[in-house]
């Protein structure tokens, strides 16, 4: 399930996301050729409904069209047929960003075979670095996320945002996954659609096409990050009914506006919504996978507060989005 090319197939540049199953029936891997070597990998659409990738990439891919390439490029389109309805991925489908790991059950998914063959083709060729371009749902500023924390890494992240997050699981992402080839990052681009998300992508995509080594950048380019780790994921139990409007029926209400809590550092005693039993809990996961709400959360008086300062990221104010992936992360300050 996976079609590599080494060229644009003819007419893809005059497609929107939700068209490309047109010319395209499973993820593609596009090779294109540049001047420098090794090539710069970037990775779209992994979520089918995060569209600044493709949007990023298809003006990139124009503005480049009858010249060559500063730096030879390997495009990877992930979620074709989620793109097709503006799905995170179809009811079907695994998530594309949970598949880049075959972890340890007998049954490899096709979807998994197919990440695998993509990292064992760009293992072979050589990799720049790599980039995987994503939205959210929520507001959230743009910023990118590393799994390592060396120099290389914190080059890559500085050059499209102060704001770094580093977090080192789950490790099926895509980003771990090609960790073990080069330095990459996660961007994140705000909301889907919008033109100053799809400019930044660009910009900064064309700005590592350019770049010709992280070692000839100064280390005083890094020194102002302001870097973050990611300690835990919160999630709604399966079994708990929320919403963000007031409603009898919930066990959790959460505000309305939750997302401008989105990058704020929050202090202890931040309100997080309002629980109708002490039952109604959130479930908070460490990056060690240890269920840890009691470090968190408590439940006074009808309301979840926050146990400890944090500063939550990729809070969605979309129940779909909140049960397919989750309610929110927490991150805190890392001083080096
Ligand atoms: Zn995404």
């Amino acid at each position: 399930m996976l079609n590599i090319f080494d060229h644009i197939p003819q007419g893809l540049l005059d497609l929107e996301s939700d068209q490309l199953w047109q010319l395209l029936d499973c993820p593609a891997l596009i090779h294109l050729e540049g001047d420098r070597q090794p090539a710069l990998f970037v990775s779209i659409l992994l979520h089918g409904n995060e569209t600044t990738s493709w949007l990023a990439m298809r003006e990139l891919l124009r503005k480049y069209q009858n010249q060559k390439l500063p730096r030879s490029l390997s495009l990877f389109i992930g979620n074709i047929q989620a793109a097709k309805y503006r799905l995170r991925h179809l009811e079907d489908q695994p998530d594309y960003n949970r598949i880049w790991q075959i972890g340890e059950s007998a049954n490899t998914l096709p979807e998994q075979a197919m990440a695998q063959a993509v990292i064992a083709e760009m293992r072979s060729r050589g990799v720049f670095a790599s980039i995987d371009i994503h939205n959210n749902t929520g507001r959230n500023p743009h910023y990118g996320c590393i799994t390592r924390l060396d120099n290389h890494s914190r080059h890559l992240a500085r050059l499209f945002a102060k704001t770094v997050v580093y977090y080192t699981s789950p490790k099926t992402v895509q980003s771990y996954a090609f960790a073990e080839l080069c330095p990459t990052i996660v961007l994140e681009c705000g909301q889907p659609d919008k033109p100053d998300g799809t400019a930044h992508a660009l910009e900064y995509v064309d700005t590592c096409l350019n770049l010709d080594s992280f070692d000839s950048l100064p280390d005083s380019a890094i020194a102002d990050i302001d870097l973050f780790h990611t300690v835990a994921i919160v999630k709604v139990p399966e079994s708990i009914k929320f919403s963000f409007t007031e409603n009898p029926d919930d066990d959790i209400t959460f505000p309305a506006d939750m997302d401008c809590l989105n990058f704020q550092e929050l202090a202890i005693g931040t309100k997080f919504g309002k629980a109708k039993t002490d039952q109604a809990y959130l479930s908070a996961v460490s990056e060690e996978g240890e269920e840890k709400c009691d470090r968190y959360f408590q439940i006074t008086d009808g309301e979840i507060i926050l146990k400890k300062a944090v500063m939550p990221s990729m809070i969605s104010l979309n129940p779909k989005i909140v049960r397919q992936d989750c309610l929110c992360y927490l991150m805190e300050r890392l001083t080096s």
